[in-house]
C-alpha cells in the first residue's frame, strides 16, 4: 500500500545517470538472466565518506538485515525452505553433463525460486513449473543426499503437482481467499474463521488501534485458534535472536539518543512480540529525523496476506543523499515562489503553501521481501493513526533507481522508439536527473499546490479523483521543469535539461507505456490515464493551433522506416499548453467540475488505438528485454585489529548471482529443516 513499485517493462528511457558511473564501471549492470527475469548489480557512492562508526553501523544493520531471509521464505510457503535445501544441494554436488535438459531446467528453476524466495513467483504469485523430470530430481536426491523421496508425498507434490498450493496470494472474486492462498500466515482456517476471530478481538472504538496480526501465523488446532507468535522464544525464535544480536550491537554505535532510542524499542518489540510495542517504535522511528543512516527491518508490508495483515519479513540499510536531498529541499523552500507563478487562476491559489519534504536516499543493502526485487521509494510507517498524528517519512532510492536506468540504456528501448539521435543523446544526458526533479516537483509542490473553493467537496470527482490529481501534479512538474527559475536555482543544470523529461512523457503517454496493456483492454491504471490524458489533450491542442494559426504543429506522430514514432517540432510552445492544461485542471478540482473532470478522462485518458498498440507490442517484444528485475547485494566486510576492534568496513562488489545466494544460504541459515 505504501511501496513504490516500479515496474521493469516501463523503464524505457535509454540514460545514463550519471556519466561518471557509466565510464568508471568495470563490469555490467546486468549480471544474469534467465526466464523472466534481469538481475542487475547497484553501487552504493558515498559508502566511502561515512564516518568509521557510520560505516560500522551500516555494518551490523546489514548483518541484522541478511538474517531475516529465511523468515520470508518460511512465510511465503511452509515447503519453501526444504525445497530451497534439496536444489542447493543438487546445484552444488551435480556432476552430470550441463547440457542435460533436465540439468538447464533445474537451474533455470534454482534460479528463479532464489529470485521469488520461494516456489511462487514473486511479482504473479503463481507456482512455478519445472520443466525437469520428477524422477530425474528423485534420482539426484537419492545419490546425493541417499534419501529416497517419496514421489507422492507432499514434498514432490509441492513442486511437480501443479494443482497442489498453485497459487500464493489468491484474491480472486467469491473464493475462500484463506482458504485457497499457499503462503504460510494460516493453517487449517477458512475465510470466515479469520474473519470472525478478528472482529472478536478488535475494539473499533479504539482510535489508536494496533496492526493486528501483523507479526504472526494463525493456526486452528483440536484446542482452538492460536496466534503462533514471531518473536524471540516463539516462531521464528532462533532467527529473530540473531537479528536481535546486530541490532543490540548497532544500538551501541548509534548516532544519537533518538536512534538508539528506537533501535532499542524495536529490539524490545522482537522480545515481546507485543504489537503495542511496535507502535511505539514506529513512532520513535519517524521522529528520528536527524540521523545519516537509516534501515527498516522487521514485519512491514502485508500484500502477501489476501487479508492484508500479516507482515512479510523484510529490511533495507540506507543513507542519506545528501546532494540530492539538498535539491528537494530547495525545492520545497521555494513552494511558495512556485504557487504565487503557477498558470492558475488567482481564486485557486494557495496564500500559504507548505512543502512537504521529502528525503533521497541511497541503499546499502536490501533484504527479505525487498531482495531481489525492490521497491524505489518508500512511504511509512503503514498504521493510519500513526501517520495522521505523528507523520510519515518519504524516500526515494537514488541509487537503485540509477542502477535501473543504466541498464535500460543498453536495452535498445530508446533506439527503437525514439525519433532521432537527438532525443536518444538528450536522454543519455538528462533523462535520469530530469526524472528525479520531475518526481520532487510532483511530490513535494505538485499535490501540495492549490486549493478548493470554499464548500467544494473534496470527493466531488469520485471515481475521476486519483486520475485528475496525478495529471494535476503531473502537468505542475512539467510547467515547472522548463522555468528558469529552476536553473537559476541550481535544480537544473541548463535552459535545455527539461527537453529530454518533455519527450520522455509524449513518447510514454502517446505511445510507450501501451506494452504493459493487453491487447483489447482500455487504460485502467491511474497513472497510465494521467499520462495519456496529458499527452494526447496536447496533442489534439496542438493540431488545434495549426487550424488556427498554421505553422508546423508543436507534437506530432510521425513514420520513418514504416514505424511510428513521436516528433516534438517545438519544445516553447509545448510548455505553454501544458500551462493552459494546469489551469483547466486547478479548475476542475477547485470548482469539483465532475463532468469536465470526466469528460477530460474518458476522452484522452482511457482508449487505446489498436493499430498502435499491436505496433508498441510488436516492437517492443522484438528488444527481447526482461520484464521483471532484480539485484544482487555488495558485500561489507568488516576489517579489525588484533583486539578484534572494527577499524573500517570495506565494500566489495562482484559477487554474482549464484554464488551471494549460496552464501547467504550458508551464513544465514538457522532454519533448515
Ligand atoms: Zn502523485
Amino acid at each position: 500500500m505504501k511501496k513504490i513499485a516500479i515496474i521493469a517493462v516501463a523503464a524505457f528511457v535509454a540514460c545514463s545517470c550519471s556519466k561518471q558511473q557509466i565510464e568508471n564501471q568495470t563490469e555490467s549492470w546486468s549480471i544474469d538472466r534467465f526466464a523472466d527475469i534481469e538481475v542487475l548489480r547497484y553501487e552504493v557512492p558515498g559508502f566511502e565518506n561515512l564516518s568509521l562508526k557510520q560505516k560500522t553501523l551500516v555494518y551490523y544493520l546489514t548483518e541484522a538485515a541478511l538474517w531475516g531471509r529465511d523468515i520470508l521464505w518460511d512465510q511465503n510457503c511452509r515447503y519453501n525452505l526444504r525445497i530451497r535445501q534439496l536444489c542447493e544441494m543438487i546445484f552444488t554436488n551435480y556432476s552430470g553433463s550441463k547440457s542435460d535438459s533436465n540439468w538447464i531446467a533445474f537451474e533455470q528453476y534454482t534460479k528463479q525460486i532464489w529470485f521469488a524466495n520461494g516456489i511462487h513467483h514473486h511479482y504473479s504469485s503463481a507456482k512455478f513449473n519445472p520443466k525437469f523430470s520428477k524422477e530425474w530430481f528423485a534420482a539426484q536426491v537419492k545419490t546425493q543426499l541417499g534419501i529416497t523421496l517419496n514421489a507422492n508425498g507432499e514434498l514432490m507434490r509441492a513442486i511437480f503437482d501443479n494443482t497442489y498450493l498453485p497459487i500464493k496470494v489468491n484474491q480472486a472474486d467469491g473464493v475462500d481467499v484463506i482458504a485457497q492462498s499457499a503462503g504460510n500466515f494460516y493453517q487449517n482456517l477458512t475465510q470466515t474463521e479469520v474473519e470472525q476471530y478478528y472482529a472478536a478481538a478488535k475494539n473499533s472504538a479504539d482510535p489508536n488501534p494496533i496492526m493486528f496480526g501483523l507479526n504472526s501465523q494463525l493456526v486452528k488446532t483440536d484446542t482452538g485458534i492460536v496466534e503462533n507468535v514471531w518473536r524471540v522464544g516463539g516462531m521464528y525464535g532462533e532467527t529473530i535472536e540473531r537479528i536481535v544480536f546486530w541490532l543490540e550491537k548497532a544500538s551501541q554505535v548509534a548516532e544519537n539518543e533518538q536512534q538508539k532510542a528506537s533501535i532499542d524499542k524495536l529490539i524490545s518489540f522482537y522480545k515481546s512480540g507485543n504489537l503495542t510495542e511496535f507502535d511505539e517504535y514506529s513512532i520513535l522511528w519517524v521522529k528520528d529525523l536527524n540521523s545519516k543512516v537509516e534501515f527498516i527491518n522487521g514485519f512491514i508490508e502485508s500484500y502477501s496476506d489476501p487479508l492484508g495483515m500479516r507482515g512479510s519479513w523484510e529490511s533495507i540499510v540506507n543513507f542519506k543523499d545528501s546532494a540530492n536531498t539538498a535539491r528537494t529541499e530547495l525545492i520545497s523552500t521555494n513552494a511558495q515562489w512556485f504557487e504565487n507563478n503557477s498558470p492558475i487562476d488567482n481564486r485557486f491559489r494557495k496564500t500559504e503553501v507548505k512543502g512537504v519534504t521529502a528525503k533521497v536516499i541511497t541503499a546499502a543493502i536490501l533484504a527479505g521481501d525487498s531482495y531481489p526485487s525492490t521497491p524505489i521509494g518508500i512511504n511509512l510507517p503503514n498504521s493510519n493513526w500513526i501517520r495522521a498524528q505523528h507523520g510519515s517519512k518519504s524516500v526515494s532510492i537514488d541509487n537503485i533507481t540509477a542502477a535501473y536506468d543504466a541498464a535500460s540504456a543498453g536495452s535498445g528501448a530508446g533506439a527503437e522508439f525514439m525519433w532521432s539521435n537527438q532525443e536518444l543523446n538528450m536522454a543519455d544526458k538528462y533523462a535520469h536527473y530530469v526524472d528525479n526533479v520531475h518526481t520532487d516537483l510532483h511530490e513535494c509542490l505538485g499535490h501540495a499546490s492549490g486549493k478548493l473553493l470554499p464548500g467544494v467537496d473534496p470527493d466531488a470527482l469520485k471515481a475521476y479523483g486519483s486520475t485528475l490529481e496525478e495529471a494535476r501534479a503531473d502537468i505542475f512538474a512539467l510547467y515547472y521543469m522548463a522555468d528558469p527559475k529552476l536553473v537559476e536555482l541550481g535544480v537544473m543544470p541548463n535552459a535545455e535539461a527539461y527537453k529530454a523529461g518533455y519527450y520522455q512523457q509524449m513518447m510514454n503517454g502517446l505511445m510507450t507505456q501501451l506494452v504493459r496493456i493487453l491487447p483489447g483492454d482500455n487504460i485502467e491504471e491511474a497513472h497510465m490515464r494521467n499520462r495519456a490524458l496529458i499527452a494526447y489533450w496536447t496533442l489534439e491542442r496542438a493540431q488545434k493551433d495549426v487550424a488556427e494559426n498554421g505553422g508546423l504543429p508543436a507534437v506530432e506522430f510521425a513514420r520513418r522506416d514504416g514505424k511510428t514514432f513521436v516528433k516534438i517540432n517545438n519544445y516553447d510552445k509545448l510548455r505553454s499548453y501544458f500551462g493552459e492544461l494546469l489551469g483547466e485542471l486547478q479548475r476542475i478540482k477547485s470548482e469539483g467540475d465532475y463532468e469536465a473532470g470526466r469528460n477530460l478522462v474518458e476522452t484522452y485518458g482511457v482508449k487505446v488505438d489498436t493499430a498502435l498498440h499491436n505496433e508498441v507490442l510488436k516492437r517492443y517484444q522484438s528488444l527481447n528485454l526482461a520484464p521483471y528485475r532484480g539485484f544482487v547485494n555488495p558485500r561489507y566486510v568488516a576489517v579489525r585489529n588484533d583486539s578484534g576492534d572494527i577499524i573500517d568496513v570495506k565494500i566489495v562488489y562482484g559477487e554474482n548471482y549464484v554464488n551471494q545466494m549460496l552464501r547467504y544460504s550458508k551464513n544465514y541459515s538457522v532454519m533448515a529443516q
